[in-house]
């Protein structure tokens, strides 16, 4: 792992690529020029609570406002940034980006939480908790209102190392949430141990609970294991009402997806709002 910052904007893979996995070398030294060029923008999502619709919090993703190509989505440039030491720098950015806002709505009195997405990289890192305490301090945002997410993946690739890593976070009073669960390969056994506040439940099951059965049941299953676990459960991807009446039914805590609102920037995140999906747009 070479996990160095490089100021000549030379890029540095974190692991060798073998041959199958083909990057784009000349975007990913564009994306580290577009960071350090004010290039990139995070968009909110807000968080439902299930039971009255309120917003609770709001999920920060990041985009790239391209100077040709527009503004791209994650998928798009994610996958090579984790794949060298880009992606540090780009969550370095997300982070002052997210806590900055979420500052806003602090002084604002409006106290809403911002979710952070984590990847595995940032996490080894020792400096990544100090990092994140820094910018909380700089901005006066309390711990409790900033959740990070961290997926499956990223906790089982050292499950020893993440879990030590994910208490070190919440010790300082941060939140913790496993976001797409259920796509990735955590042992049931391991959840009891691992220190967390909260489980995303991925958009692949909530897109299918309508259409079969196996999936509805699992949602129930990892609602059921949240409760036992005391821990809050969010609905990801929720698209219709019908969905979000069932989710709220069966005891989701939270529903995020486009029939309640898309990403969109932070001034149509209204907190003590009750939105309607009319309020909906990009
Ligand atoms: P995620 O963390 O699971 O975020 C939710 C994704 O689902 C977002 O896609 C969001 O726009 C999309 N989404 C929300 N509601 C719906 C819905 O009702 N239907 C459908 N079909 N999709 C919905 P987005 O913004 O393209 O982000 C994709 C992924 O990229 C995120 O998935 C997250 O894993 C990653 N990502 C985004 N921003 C960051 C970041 O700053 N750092 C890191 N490490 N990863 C990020
Ligand atoms: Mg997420
Ligand atoms: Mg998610
Ligand atoms: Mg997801």
């Amino acid at each position: 792992h070479s996990a160095k910052k490089d100021r000549t904007g030379v890029v540095r893979w974190t692991e060798d690529l073998g041959l199958g996995q083909r990057a784009d070398l000349r975007q990913l030294t564009e994306l580290r020029a577009g960071i350090r060029a004010g290039h990139l923008l995070v968009q909110y999502q807000p968080l439902h609570d299930a039971a009255d619709r309120t917003v609770r919090g709001a999920e920060a993703l990041v985009r790239w406002q391209h100077p040709q190509r527009g503004m791209l989505p994650p998928g798009v440039f994610l996958p090579d940034a984790e794949r060298s030491d880009v992606i540090l720098e780009l969550t370095d950015w997300v982070l002052a980006e997210a806590i900055h806002q979420a500052g806003v709505w602090h002084r604002e009195g409006r106290g809403l939480p911002v979710s952070v997405n984590l990847s595995a990289a940032y996490l080894a890192q020792d400096r990544a908790v100090p990092t994140i305490l820094a910018l909380l301090r700089l901005e006066g945002l309390p711990a409790s209102l900033l959740t990070v997410e961290i997926t499956e993946t990223a906790v089982l690739t050292r499950p020893d190392r993440a879990a030590a890593r994910l208490a070190e976070i919440r010790a300082a009073g941060i939140r913790v949430a496993i976001d797409d669960f259920g796509t990735g390969y955590t042992s049931l056994g391991l959840l009891p141990e691992l220190p967390i506040d909260e489980l995303k439940i991925d958009r692949s099951f909530v897109m299918r609970m309508h259409d079969s059965k196996p999936h509805a049941v699992i949602i129930d299953s990892v609602i059921a294991i949240a409760r036992a676990l005391n821990l809050t459960v969010v609905a990801e991807g929720v698209e219709d009402e019908p969905t979000a009446t069932a989710l709220a039914e069966a005891g989701v805590d939270l529903l995020q997806g486009y029939h309640l609102n898309r990403p969109g920037p932070a001034e149509l995140v209204h907190p003590n709002t009750r939105l309607s999906p009319v309020h909906t747009r990009q």
